[in-house]
């Protein structure tokens, strides 16, 4: 290990930044989030820091670098263009073991900044030794993407109790306790931004903080139940929330239209329940209901992972119903609906300032429903997107043109949107049931109905030609 990294108390102390441009500026405004006394040296200041000087946020001494600039100072930083400049700081700082940052420069420098993820109180710092800074700022950007948003809120709701909990619990029940809280629903709740929920759910997890951990679940406490929306197909399309829950859930039940890809991303020990299929004589449905309950109330955490969106034709809020009739906390995560993957994926934009004023999503399965409007479905610009329609398009296209809607109307059948293996396919109302049957469409796929399926790329292109830059029509 070439540098110890520490975390350094600067609140109100003396520190020294030679240089007065946009590099020394970033790391003034760093120095001051850190609550230092920054005085800055330099001949110029650019016109922010001049700011911050004149409302005395920042000390300033219009001058060239000279060696009593640093009497009495915890810090210094060099960050000029000038390298002699540079380096007699360095020498200045050194002979007086003040640490140093050249900036740019580890040779010169005592001390060098690490690359940060900030969400503070938690802070991450990530250091290459100075061989790369680039890699350590992509590894900082990996671990920006995969720590919750509110963590810092965690840190600090969990450090706004830790009194209470040092007074009701002995010391060995204390890490447990801390672990159930992080990882269960009170850590969910904050997470999700809901403090009055996980205030409930800290308070209900300290009375029975005294129970035996169960020897059959290795868990105790609350359950909970994350209704997760699995996106398309894509494992990419997972939103960064399905990501974190899905690595903190003990038990996964997923149907079919989850990928397997996307099931790798679920914790690697987690008890994955297949449940697209009936089992005895119990519906798909109940047999879901069934074991939310089950598991969520052995304490355990449940992930329900859906294909889309759940509450897109997803059947969350029956899921939902069943949860708050047993008192079972849960959160729910969109996901990416298939009407959007297969838009974006065949590039099929589903609304179009020409084309397009309105989206539709209709449920295709139920077409024995008179309740469907079909002279509204029929009806020109607009796009209508039917779900689990493709063993019904028969029946769709013929009450379309019943309905008015005119034989050559663009349509589109998108095939496992998503997934390497997708297909799209274009034609008519006319033509569109002769496409799908040479090709062998199959489930799950998507049929798209109107102009915005003949909008093809070229003439994405034309529009940019003829009437400006193209994310207008979008
Ligand atoms: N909750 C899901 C929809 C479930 S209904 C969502 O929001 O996407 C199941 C239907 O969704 C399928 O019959 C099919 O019409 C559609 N579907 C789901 N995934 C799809 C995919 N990758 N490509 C095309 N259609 C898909």
């Amino acid at each position: 290990m070439d540098y110890l990294p520490l975390f350094l108390q600067l609140r109100s102390l003396p520190v020294v930044v030679v240089g007065g441009g946009r590099v020394a500026g970033r790391k003034i405004d760093l120095l001051r989030r850190s609550g230092a006394q920054v005085t800055v040296v330099a001949p110029e200041l650019r016109e922010e820091l001049h700011k911050l000087a004149l409302s005395g946020d920042l000390k300033y001494i219009p001058a060239r670098f000279a060696e009593q600039h640093l009497d009495g100072v915890a810090l210094v930083i060099a960050a000029t263009n000038d390298p002699d400049v540079n380096a007699a700081v360095s020498n200045a700082a050194r002979a007086r073991r003040i640490p140093i940052n050249v900036v740019d420069h580890p040779a010169l420098s005592t001390f060098i900044f690490p690359a940060i993820v900030d969400r503070s109180p938690i802070i991450v710092a990530v250091g290459s030794g100075g061989e790369s800074p680039v890699l350590a700022r992509r590894v900082r950007e990996q671990i920006e993407s995969i720590l919750p948003q509110k963590l810092g809120a965690l840190a600090r709701f969990m450090g706004e109790r830790r009194k209470a909990v040092q007074l009701a619990l002995g010391a060995l029940a204390r890490r447990p306790f801390w672990e159930r809280i992080v990882g269960g629903v009170v850590g969910t709740r904050v997470l999700a931004g809901d403090e009055a929920g996980a205030e409930k759910a800290f308070e209900s997890e300290l009375r029975t903080s005294h129970l035996t951990t169960s020897p059959a679940t290795g868990r105790n406490g609350l359950g909970e139940v994350y209704l997760i929306g699995a996106g398309p197909g894509d494992p990419d399309l997972l939103t960064l929330r399905a990501l974190q829950l899905l690595q903190q859930a003990d038990v996964v039940l997923y149907d079919r239209l989850v990928p397997d890809a996307v099931l790798e991303r679920s914790r690697r020990d987690a008890e994955r329940i297949f449940v697209g299929k009936e089992v005895g004589n119990h519906t798909v449905q109940d047999r879901i209901h069934e074991l939310l309950v089950h598991y969520a109330s052995k304490g355990l955490r449940v992930a329900r992972l859906k294909g889309g969106d759940p509450f897109v034709f997803g059947r969350g809020g029956e899921e939902i119903e069943v949860l708050n009739r047993h008192g079972i906390p849960y959160i729910s995560v969109p996901g990416i609906t298939a009407a959007l993957g297969a838009s974006s994926y065949a590039g099929i934009p589903l609304t179009h300032r020409r084309l397009a004023q309105s989206v539709t999503f209709v449920a295709g399965h139920v077409l024995a429903d008179e309740s469907l409007d079909w002279r509204a479905l029929a009806g020109s610009r607009q796009t209508v997107v039917f779900y689990m329609g493709v063993s019904h398009l028969d029946r769709i296209v013929t009450k379309l043109r019943e309905s008015g809607a005119e034989a050559e109307r663009p349509v589109a059948i998108v095939e496992r949107a998503t997934l390497p293996e997708q297909r799209t396919l274009r034609g008519t109302l006319e033509t569109i049931r002769e496409v799908a049957r040479s090709a062998h469409v199959t489930a799950p796929a998507l049929l798209i109905v109107g102009d915005v399926t003949a909008f093809t790329a070229s003439e994405a292109l034309m529009d940019q030609c003829h009437t400006g830059p193209l994310y207008e029509y979008f």
